[in-house]
């Protein structure tokens, strides 16, 4: 029978076809003895055999898609999975009672520290995340666990009761038509990712999806806000229609390609993209971004079981900087913590993650992480213009140490005679704190991106995740715009330049008053560039 529900928008297009309902299961381990060491022996084994299968399919799949060197992680993880010292680990830990997963658990982490030690080789110490996600694999397998999200080869509708990032990230967009959550909210980052991959989502429906949903049809539509389960015939042929209408809409904005951003009265607004990994670079580029405003450089750290070696994350860099053919690249360092988490950080357990050691903060408390960082970004920049931007400052203290930071990496890479280039550096300000010393943050750096996002969080007491807290949220709010005016008039009586990177950058309502306060940059995920570029050609 059909059904209507509804939810919040995240993006605002139309989705139609097949559901498919999926339910995160996670490994539990546990440190129960067995007694049965001969069948927990078996069962390691036979966990083993299929990973390996798993990671033959894999890398023949990978080979096909993107390439050999691609396909090298999956046939390394075999290899690995094959040897004996692994095995024996395993096999040892048994014998002395151990359950078949906590066996692979333990085998799979002492054979990760044991890698990571190896200071000089950096070869080695990536072997450690290896060992960390074989073991993982197999546990899956143990337990019977699908790795990822799982999705049939036609594409469908996807839902789930709730997302976190890394999942979205994962996400195979040729095989996602939409997805709707019960959970979440329109800020958070499983939000932001879905919109810069273009995907047509809802979230906060409230509504417990039962499995006998899988493979019946549903709508998403994004312009009305509802998910619509089991059409009937003459509303499926209307969406049908509006989908044909809304493909002519985009195709006709493609004529935007190469023109100006500019108003009829002729003021002028740089419009450039967010982004979180290379391949929203090539669509921010095919969308023709003036550069990259925002560049999340926490997507490398997620979905990941280890650290991304200094080389991972240069090579990261410098094929966003190279692609985007001498456009500007603004990377924010790393930004983890709260929503975006990853075990291996061993981060502790807080009360309050968003208002705790995140971002900038974590990177301070850990100046070997972010020096790493930075040595990959100076080095990438040599191959095109590159701004470095910092999260979540709240001080001029905060600017001074990561100046000084800055100043001992490039030291480090001349003496050791690597090529490097510069990077202008920007702050963003999205605290309120930020927001009103920003005068003094001028003198620090060139130029400031406004994180509306965690500005409005943090400026209203109000979590950016919390779907409940909806009805007390004010569309532009006279405190927020305060604080965005501000931030432009100190900025710009230092000649720094103000960018805003921000969700409300996309908010069409806000786009006038943007540029009438000389704003100078506007950051959109890639799919909204060129609307937005026909919104402002259109305003007086
Ligand atoms: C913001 O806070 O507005 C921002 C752009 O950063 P993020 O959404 O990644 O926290
Ligand atoms: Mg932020």
């Amino acid at each position: 029978m059909s059904k209507e529900i509804k939810g919040q928008v995240v993006s605002g297009k139309i989705a139609l076809g097949p559901i498919h309902v999926f339910r995160k299961k996670i490994p539990v381990i546990t440190s129960e003895t067995s007694n049965d060491s001969k069948e927990e022996l078996n069962t390691f084994l036979t966990a083993r055999d299929k990973a390996i299968k798993e990671l033959k399919i894999l890398e023949e799949e990978a080979n096909a898609r993107m390439g050999e060197e691609e396909a090298m992680v999956f046939s390394v993880h075999g290899m690995l999975l094959e040897d004996l010292d692994f095995e024996d680990a395993v096999k040892e830990c048994i014998s002395a009672g151990h359950n078949a997963s906590y066996a692979v658990k333990k085998a799979g982490e002492d054979l990760a520290v044991f890698f990571a030690s190896m200071e000089d080789n950096d070869y080695m110490k990536e072997r450690a995340s290896d060992f960390r996600d074989i073991a993982n694999r197999v546990i899956c397998k143990i337990q019977d666990i699908e790795d990822g999200i799982k999705l049939p080869s036609e594409p469908v509708i996807l839902l789930a009761r709730d997302l976190v990032p890394s999942d979205t990230l994962g996400l195979d967009t040729n095989k996602v038509l939409a997805f709707v959550t019960t959970k979440g909210s329109t800020n958070s980052h499983t939000a932001i990712l879905a919109r810069s991959l273009g995907i047509t989502a809802l979230v906060d429906t409230g509504e417990e999806f039962g499995d006998d949903l899988t493979g019946q049809i549903g709508i998403v539509d994004g312009e009305k806000g509802i998910f619509i389960i089991d059409p009937k015939e003459d509303l499926l042929d209307e969406y049908r229609k509006r989908i044909k209408e809304i493909q002519k809409e985009e195709e006709s904005l493609k004529s935007l390609i190469g023109e100006e951003t500019r108003t009829k009265s002729g003021q002028t607004i740089k419009i450039y993209a967010n982004i979180g990994n290379s391949s929203d670079a090539a669509k921010a580029l095919e969308y023709d971004a003036e550069g990259i405003g925002l560049f999340r450089s926490e997507f490398l750290f997620l979905g990941k079981n280890d650290y991304p070696s200094e080389e991972e994350q240069f090579k990261s860099y410098k094929e966003v900087i190279t692609l985007m053919k001498g456009r500007e690249v603004i990377i924010r360092t790393l930004d983890i913590g709260a929503d975006k988490q990853a075990d291996y950080f061993g981060l502790p357990k807080e009360d309050n993650p968003a208002m705790g050691l995140r971002a900038i903060r974590l990177c301070l408390e850990r100046p070997e992480i972010f020096k790493t960082q930075l040595r990959a970004i100076y080095r990438a920049a040599a191959f095109g213009p590159t701004g470095i931007m910092f999260p979540m400052i709240t001080s001029i203290e905060e600017m001074e140490k990561i100046l000084d930071l800055v100043d001992r990496v490039k030291k480090e890479l001349k003496d050791e005679a690597l090529d490097f280039g510069e990077a202008e550096l920007g702050v963003m300000i999205e605290t309120p704190a930020a927001a009103l010393i920003s005068d003094l943050l001028a003198d620090k750096v060139s130029f400031f991106s406004i994180g509306t996002n965690d500005l409005t969080q943090y400026t209203f007491a109000m979590d950016r995740q919390n779907a409940s807290l909806e009805p007390f949220r004010v569309p532009n709010h006279p405190a927020i715009l305060r604080l965005i005016e501000m931030t432009v008039q100190n900025a710009h009586k230092k000649n720094v330049r103000v960018g805003i990177c921000g969700e409300m950058g996309a908010d069409f309502d806000l786009t006038k008053y943007f540029i009438s306060i000389g704003v100078d940059e506007l950051s959109v995920s890639a799919p909204k560039i060129l609307a937005l570029r026909k919104h402002v050609r259109e305003l007086a």
